[in-house]
C-alpha cells in the first residue's frame, strides 16, 4: 500500500524521502511507508495554498459548498473500503470505523451549508448618511495538525471547516494513520477541488510545525493533540500573531448519583470507557459514585467490562480492538503500576494481553488516592477509577479539581441538581444523563488546559473567519 502526500493537487509518491513504518497495531506488522515531508515539499506547500487563497476566498461560499458535498457523497459510496483502512492502521472496532466515515462526511455537508450563513451586518450608525459594515472574512492559509485516535474526523473538522469558510488549508494528519486521511482527500480531489485549496503533508511533526507557524503566509493553526504539544504550538503561533484552536487533552469525570437506576448507568458506563479503547480525548475516566450506589456499580461495571471480546477491530464480534501503538501499552504499565504500589486496587484487568499487536485488558482502579499519576494524568487508554463520594458539592468539587476542563457527565434524576451539574461543572461539554456531546452541528472545545475555541457547529466556522469592520462617510 502507498502512502503519498498531496500538495498542489498533485499526490506526491515517496520519491527517494525518508519513510517512517506505518502498523497495523492488531499485529504490529508493517502494513507501509509514510513519506517524511522535506522543506523543499511544505515550501510547494506553502506556496500552493498562497496560490489558491484568491481565487477560493472570492469563490461563493455556496459553490465553495458544493465541492465538499461531492465529497460527502463520495465518501459515503466509499464508506466500507475506507472503514476497512480505518481499522487497520488504527485498530477501533469495525462498527465505530464505518460510524466515523460517516461522521466524517456529515461534517463535509454541515460546513457546505453553514458557510451559506457566514453573514456580516450593517450597524446604524451615530451621524446621518454613514455607512458602518462588519465583514467575516476568510483569515487566509491555515496549519492544521490532527491526531491519530479519530482519523477520519479529527481531520475532516478542519478540513471543512477552513475550506467552507474560503481559507486554503495545510494539513499534516497522524503518521499514525495517513491511509485514512489518503482516501477523505482522495474523495475532495476527485470533486474537483481547485488545486492548493487543500494539502496533507507527514513527517517530523516539531519541524513541520516549527516550518509553517514561521511561514508568514500562515495566519491560522488548528491543534488536536496533547496539552503539552498544544502549549508549545500556541507559543510558537504567539510569536507571529497567529489564530489558534486548541483542542486538547481530557480526564472526563462522571458524576453518578443514588438516585438512577445504577445497573443501566453502570452498563452504559463500561461500554462508553472501552468505545475506541479508551483513547479519546472525553472518555470518560473518573467515575464518582454516590456512596450507597458505589459497590453495585462497581460490580455491574466490572461485569459489564470482563464480558467484552477484545481481539482484531475487523472481526465483527469483536468489542474492543487493541490500542493504536506501543506508547498506549507503556503508559497503562506506567499508570496502574505506579496506582497499585501506593495501595490502589485492581478491580479488574492491568495487564497487557499476551499476543502480536498492542492489546490491553480493560482496567478498573478502586481506592486510588488523589495523588496518582491515574487521577491526574490523561490514561488515554482502557483504565477506569471508580471513586466514592457523599453528596453533590463534594462531587462538582472533584469533578473540578483538575487543571483539564474538556469533557463531564452526570447521571441523576434531580432537576435542581442537574442544573448545577450544568452551571458549576468546569467543562467545554457536560453531558447529564448521557455521553452524546459531539456531533457535527454542536460547538466541541474545551475550557482551562483542555484547549480553547471550537470545532464544529457555527462557533467552529468562525474560528476560521475574521471580522472587519468598514467605516464609510457621506459622500
Ligand atoms: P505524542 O506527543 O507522540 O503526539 C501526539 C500528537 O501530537 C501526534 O498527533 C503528534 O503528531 C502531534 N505532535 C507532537 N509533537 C508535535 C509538534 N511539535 N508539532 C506538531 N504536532 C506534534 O503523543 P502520543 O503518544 O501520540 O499521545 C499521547 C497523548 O496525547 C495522549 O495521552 C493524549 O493525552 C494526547 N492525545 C490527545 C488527543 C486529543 O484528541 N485531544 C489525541 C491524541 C493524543
Amino acid at each position: 500500500m502507498d502512502v503519498n502526500q498531496y500538495i498542489a493537487g498533485q499526490w506526491q509518491k515517496l520519491d527517494g524521502r525518508e519513510a517512517l513504518p506505518l502498523l497495523n497495531p492488531a499485529n504490529g506488522l508493517e502494513i507501509a511507508k509514510v513519506p517524511v515531508a522535506t522543506t523543499a515539499d511544505l515550501d510547494l506547500a506553502l506556496s500552493a495554498a498562497a496560490d489558491a487563497l484568491p481565487g477560493w476566498r472570492r469563490t461563493s461560499p455556496i459553490e465553495r459548498g458544493s465541492y465538499l458535498r461531492r465529497a460527502a457523497s463520495l465518501i459515503r459510496e466509499r464508506q466500507e473500503e475506507i472503514a476497512q483502512l480505518l481499522t487497520l492502521e488504527q485498530g477501533k472496532i469495525i462498527a465505530d470505523a464505518r460510524a466515523e466515515v460517516l461522521a466524517a462526511a456529515d461534517l463535509l455537508d454541515w460546513f457546505a451549508e453553514e458557510a451559506r450563513r457566514s453573514y456580516g451586518r450593517l450597524m446604524p450608525s451615530r451621524a446621518p448618511g454613514w455607512r458602518q459594515s462588519v465583514i467575516q472574512e476568510p483569515v487566509g492559509i491555515v496549519a492544521a495538525f490532527s491526531p491519530w485516535n479519530f482519523p477520519a474526523t479529527a481531520p475532516m473538522r478542519k478540513i471543512a471547516g477552513s475550506l467552507a469558510a474560503g481559507c486554503t488549508c495545510i494539513i499534516k494528519p497522524s503518521e499514525e494513520t495517513p491511509l485514512t486521511a489518503q482516501a477523505l482527500t482522495q474523495a475532495l480531489h476527485d470533486s474537483g477541488l481547485p488545486r492548493g485549496v487543500l494539502n496533507v503533508v507527514y513527517g517530523v511533526p516539531s519541524m513541520i510545525s516549527t516550518y509553517l507557524l514561521d511561514s508568514p503566509e500562515v495566519r491560522k493553526l488548528s491543534f488536536t493533540g496533547p496539552t503539552s504539544v498544544g502549549k508549545h504550538l500556541g507559543e510558537l503561533a504567539a510569536k507571529r500573531s497567529i489564530r489558534t484552536t486548541m483542542e486538547l487533552g481530557g480526564h472526563a469525570p462522571v458524576l453518578v448519583f443514588d438516585d438512577v437506576d445504577v445497573d443501566a448507568v453502570a452498563e452504559l458506563a463500561a461500554r462508553n470507557k472501552y468505545r475506541n479503547a479508551g483513547q479519546v480525548c472525553v472518555s470518560p475516566t473518573r467515575f464518582y459514585v454516590q456512596e450507597s450506589a458505589f459497590d453495585r456499580f462497581t460490580e455491574k461495571f466490572t461485569e459489564t467490562a470482563r464480558a467484552l471480546t477484545i481481539g482484531d477491530g475487523s472481526n465483527e464480534t469483536v468489542q474492543m480492538g487493541p490500542l493504536a501503538n506501543d506508547r498506549r501499552i507503556t503508559t497503562m504499565e506506567r499508570l496502574i503500576t505506579q496506582a497499585t504500589d501506593s495501595g490502589a486496587k485492581l478491580a479488574l484487568g492491568g495487564a497487557r494481553i499476551k499476543n502480536a499487536g498492542f492489546f490491553w485488558q480493560p482496567s478498573i482502579l478502586t481506592d486510588v488516592s488523589d495523588d496518582a499519576a491515574a487521577m491526574n494524568e490523561e490514561p488515554f487508554g482502557p483504565l477506569a477509577v471508580i471513586s466514592p463520594f457523599e453528596n453533590t458539592d463534594q462531587a462538582i468539587e472533584k469533578a473540578n479539581r483538575l487543571s483539564y476542563g474538556l469533557a463531564a457527565y452526570a447521571f441523576t434524576k434531580d432537576a435542581d441538581r442537574i442544573v448545577q451539574i450544568g452551571d458549576e461543572v468546569e467543562a467545554g461539554a457536560i453531558g447529564l444523563n448521557t455521553y452524546a456531546i459531539i456531533s457535527a452541528e454542536t460547538p466541541f472545545g474545551g475550557l482551562k488546559d483542555s484547549g480553547h475555541g471550537s470545532e464544529g457547529g457555527i462557533e467552529g466556522l468562525q474560528s476560521y473567519l475574521a471580522t472587519k469592520f468598514v467605516s464609510q462617510s457621506p459622500a
